[in-house]
């Protein structure tokens, strides 16, 4: 669905990402995992069109024959027009705003108004919370809430790949097994999920494939689950466990 190939980025004289290639398959969560300034973020924002790269290719291919595979165009609104829909870091929702407007602020791609009538119904019926919450302003829910809000505003825009930046972060345990039950929801649907997360047991828990970052490269990739019982992982991202 997406293939990176050799993605170089920096900001001035700092090396986010150094030769970055990496294959997301259609249908999939790939998760990538990594500490602190590993390039996790700059590589969901590069995908968006967000950051330029100053090297290297991004495709999205929709799997329907060889030939079809294309680069992804730089605007970020292009991007999310043809269907790769970021979620950001820090939920970043607009407080000020009701859940029903940043739920409809999510659809600005989609021109069918009966269209995206049916996609809030959907989301209503999928967290009936948010329905329970529709006039509130957004900046009254939790954070746990805040977080479903910030990922069905990424649904509205009907993605085909979803990148999700860290939606565990700073939420207690039991909300974070809500977040990863609905990523894994989204993929059972169809859509293909791409998860950055500092959450390393969880986000590999729930790969079928997965990358390690460190420095701006990619230093391990495997299956999900296998990368949980690698000792080099286990030592560097889950605590030794
Ligand atoms: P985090 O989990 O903290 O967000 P990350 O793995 O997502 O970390 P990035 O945010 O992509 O890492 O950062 C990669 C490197 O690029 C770091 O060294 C960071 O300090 C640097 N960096 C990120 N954004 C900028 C920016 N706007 N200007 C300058 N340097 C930046």
């Amino acid at each position: 669905m997406l293939r990176i190939e050799d993605l170089w980025v920096s900001y001035g004289h700092v090396q986010a990402l150094s030769g970055v290639s990496l294959e997301v398959k259609r249908g999939s969560i790939v998760s990538i995992i990594g500490s602190n300034g590993a390039g996790k973020s700059t590589l969901l924002n590069t995908i968006s069109g967000l950051v330029k790269q100053e090297r290297g290719k991004i495709f999205l291919w929709d799997g329907t024959g060889p030939d079809t595979a294309k680069l992804l165009p730089r605007e970020p609104y292009r991007v999310v027009k043809l269907g790769v829909v970021q979620v950001p870091e820090g939920r970043q929702v607009f407080a000020g705003l009701t859940v029903r407007e940043n739920l409809m602020a999510g659809a600005y791609t989609v021109n069918d108004a009966g269209r995206v009538r049916r996609n809030l119904d959907r989301m209503f019926e999928m967290y009936p919370i948010l329905k329970e919450r529709a006039r509130q302003q957004a900046g009254t829910l939790s954070g746990g809430e805040q977080q479903m809000l910030a990922i069905c505003r990424g649904l509205m825009a009907e993605p085909k790949v979803l990148l999700l930046d860290e939606p565990s972060l700073g939420l207690a345990p039991i909300i974070v097994k809500g977040v990863f039950d609905t990523v894994r929801r989204i993929r059972d649907e169809g859509i293909t999920v791409v998860l950055v997360e500092q959450n390393a047991n969880q986000a590999l828990a729930i790969a079928d494939y997965a990358y390690v970052l460190e420095n701006g490269r990619v230093v391990l990739e495997g299956a999900g689950r296998s990368l949980l019982c690698d000792p080099a992982v286990k030592d560097a991202y889950l605590g030794g466990a």
